[in-house]
């Protein structure tokens, strides 16, 4: 084949006019003889059976019958005219029936030779009708690729108004098999190929769209998957590998006195498991000579704050210094103060950066970072302001990333000469083996365990008609001195209608918790800061039992004494954002609970979140069904990974070719990274063109 076969434009091929061209274009995106050839079918129809007419039965599925028309009439109805065609075989009669596209219809149908017809079989009457049937003369039928399924191909409106139905796409595909012999490069080694036990590239393109048998078109969907995210794992892990050899980063060596003190002294418990394995994940990165670029996943609770203040040490036992950055001022200030109680009795100098940080002590703060007196900045966004300047920051982490965006931390990566090692923290867990896929270019460690002794939480739904007896258990949970949430849902759109909600939902409480036996405090996003802060403080000192809030606590509060949280409206919630305000309780002792309350009236997804909550505290479980429910559309890093124009593969159902994709290409730049063994010549010939290119298969082929 000629080797710019596939790229020649979609006009030349034979029944492709100039019109035909603009409409595939426009409507597909199709330009090339490539493009078309990886317009793969959405589902197959199966063709293998013929049914005669006495057969029939009004199922409403597919069937195909051969037969022929004896007679066309057009009946006038109400609304416009019908073409009815009477189509016989040797068992009985039926009709056909277009209600558009008579013109063309009539000219080009014949009568009394043999057709395939194709399509939905309906009762009409005491007769069988198929309406806007795919038919094809029988003779034509024979003398095309034998198929045992028939493709389907994406559609739209304006492709078939113009003609372009999926049987016209067939027969295009059909030529572009024709012309090209049915031959294509292959892109994979013969390594890969036999291990695996895929099938050849030609054999997998003609299968997907000529499937021989169900066998054949599973091979070919596993040879056309493994090789679509194979290559996008090539993509990533190159990245990566570049990004490890031509950055050099600042190897912490030594792990000094501050680290050993820490631990040693003042660690206030023993680190799980998880804890200790991270940590250690952590300590090689950093005393490599890599920059780190680090994920730390670990579900609410798991205890990411410790690991992440041990990985300071170790940059500050380094004559560095670092950051600590997280999204709200809130959960700024516990950081900084559970930090700063760790760090009672060590020399650590510590300092609070926020938005409403004092002209007067910030020039005092900027002046202790310059020259390298502060040792840990922990601080909001207002860490990014290029008045912050550092000394010689080392390492910054970043606690729930999904706060933050990509540009955040590059600016984060700018603080220094030598960027820093970066480590952030989420909570908000991806399916392990995706977050892998995902962030190729990202390592990524994990905490998979809780510390010891946590009292799973119970979780149950009510229904908002059962207010009075969940009053009634509040109650008695704060007889015997334990603390309540009550959130709100704030969502941008209506939040002028979720202000009021929140607002009577305060009222009624006030009605039902009367001062002074009750206290309740109330925080939400249009208070001043001070006075957020204020209420936040009563609550965490104990002074009041109630918060009553927005989603503002979402994130990292921690009162140990709270042990119920209430969601009010649970059904408007993501589910990651449920599991994050749940994880605000059982942080004590303590049996916590949390009760999600709704309408009645519940969407079928709402239904599935409000179950998978109650089914299961496990962050992990909790985000594949929400992978599940939402797609990878919302996925923090899906975008920038390239991971949803896959035009094959799906990153949810094929995890597992995922997997198998992800150790190949790992496999494979171990042992040539520069892709020079001659078996792997298909695999570089392929990369570099796609390299050149926005999207994969153009050019895998
Ligand atoms: P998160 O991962 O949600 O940030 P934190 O770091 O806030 O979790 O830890 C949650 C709570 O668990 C804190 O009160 C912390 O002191 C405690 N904790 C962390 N690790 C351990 C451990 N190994 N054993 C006992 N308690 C722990
Ligand atoms: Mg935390």
């Amino acid at each position: 084949m000629n080797p710019n076969f596939l790229q020649t434009p979609i006009p030349y091929l034979k029944g492709v006019g100039p019109n035909r061209a603009d409409t595939l274009k426009a409507e597909l995106g199709i330009e090339t003889y490539r493009d078309l050839l990886h317009l793969f079918p959405n589902r197959y129809l199966d063709r293998t059976q013929y049914y005669k007419i006495a057969q029939l039965q009004p199922s409403g599925a597919d069937v195909q019958i051969v037969g022929k028309i004896i007679h066309l009439k057009t009946v006038e109805q109400k609304r416009g005219k019908r073409l009815v065609a009477t189509f016989v075989d040797e068992t009985g009669q039926m009709e056909l029936v277009w209600f558009r596209g008579h013109k063309w219809i009539r000219e080009n149908l014949k009568i009394n030779e043999p057709y395939v017809v194709f399509g939905k079989v309906s009762r009409y009457g005491s007769a069988f009708s198929m309406p806007h049937p795919d038919m094809e003369l029988l003779s034509e039928h024979q003398q095309g690729v034998k198929i045992a399924m028939q493709p389907i191909y994406p559609s739209t409106e304006k492709l078939v108004a113009k003609g372009i139905t999926n049987r016209v796409i067939g027969k295009m595909i059909q030529q572009l098999f024709l012309e090209s012999k049915a031959q294509f490069p292959e892109s994979l080694s013969n390594t890969i190929r036999e291990e695996l036990q895929l099938i050849s590239k030609s054999e997998a393109l003609f299968n997907i769209h000529f499937p021989k048998n169900q066998n054949l078109l599973a091979r070919a969907q596993f040879r056309l998957k493994f090789e679509e995210l194979f290559f996008v794992q090539m993509q990533l892990i190159s990245k990566k590998m570049l990004r490890k050899q031509k950055i050099k980063g600042m190897p912490f060596e030594a792990v000094g006195e501050k680290f050993t003190e820490f631990f040693e002294s003042h660690l206030p418990f023993d680190l799980t498991e998880a804890q200790k394995r991270v940590v250690k994940e952590i300590r090689n990165d950093l005393g490599s000579n890599a920059q780190m670029n680090r994920l730390l996943q670990g579900d609410v609770g798991s205890g990411k704050t410790i690991v992440a203040l041990m990985c300071m040490l170790l940059a500050i036992d380094n004559g560095f210094q670092t950051c600590l950055m997280a999204p709200t001022e809130i959960l700024v200030t516990q950081h900084y103060n559970g930090l700063k109680e760790l760090l009672q009795n060590m020399d650590v100098k510590i300092a609070l950066l926020t938005g409403s940080t004092k002209r007067s002590e910030r020039t005092l703060l900027h002046n202790q970072l310059e020259n390298g007196n502060l040792n840990i900045l922990v601080g909001t966004h207002a860490v990014l302001e290029d008045k912050v300047q550092f000394k010689n920051l080392g390492l910054a982490i970043v606690d729930e990333q999904h706060r933050f965006g990509v540009a955040q931390r590059s600016k984060l990566w700018h603080k220094n000469q030598t960027p820093p090692h970066i480590l952030v923290m989420t909570a908000t867990p991806i399916p392990r083996t995706l977050a892998m896929s995902l962030y190729g270019d990202l390592d990524v460690s994990v905490i998979d365990e809780l510390p010891p002794g946590r009292k799973p939480i119970k979780t149950v739904h009510r229904f908002d008609s059962n207010r009075l007896k969940v009053f009634r258990f509040i109650k008695d949970e704060i007889k015997k001195g334990r603390q309540i949430y009550v959130v709100y849902p704030l969502i941008q759109e209506s939040e002028a209608l979720d202000y009021k909600d929140l607002m009577d939902g305060y009222e009624s409480i006030v009605r039902d918790f009367p001062q002074p036996q009750y206290q309740i405090s109330i925080v939400h996003g249009k208070m001043k800061p001070a006075d957020k802060d204020y209420e936040m403080e009563r609550f965490v000192k104990g002074e009041t039992q109630i918060m009553v809030a927005t989603t503002v606590i979402e994130v990292g509060v921690n009162v140990p004494n709270a042990s119920v949280m209430i969601i009010e409206s649970a059904e408007r919630f993501g589910l990651s954002q449920l599991h994050q305000l749940r994880g605000r309780v059982g942080r004590g002792a303590e049996q916590s609970f949390c009760i999600l309350m709704t309408g009645h009236k519940l969407s079928e997804d709402s239904k599935t979140r409000l179950q998978t909550m109650v089914r299961t505290n496990d962050g992990f479980e909790i985000a594949e069904v929400d992978l599940k429910l939402r797609g990878p559309g919302d996925l923090m890093g899906t975008q920038q990974s390239g991971m949803l124009n896959l035009k094959i593969a799906d990153i949810v159902k094929d995890n597992q070719i995922l997997k198998t994709a992800r150790y190949h290409a790992v496999q494979l730049l171990k042992e040539d990274p520069r892709l020079e063994k001659e078996e792997n010549k298909p695999i570089l010939i392929a990369y570099s063109k796609m390299m050149q290119n926005k999207t994969i298969w153009n050019y895998i082929s």
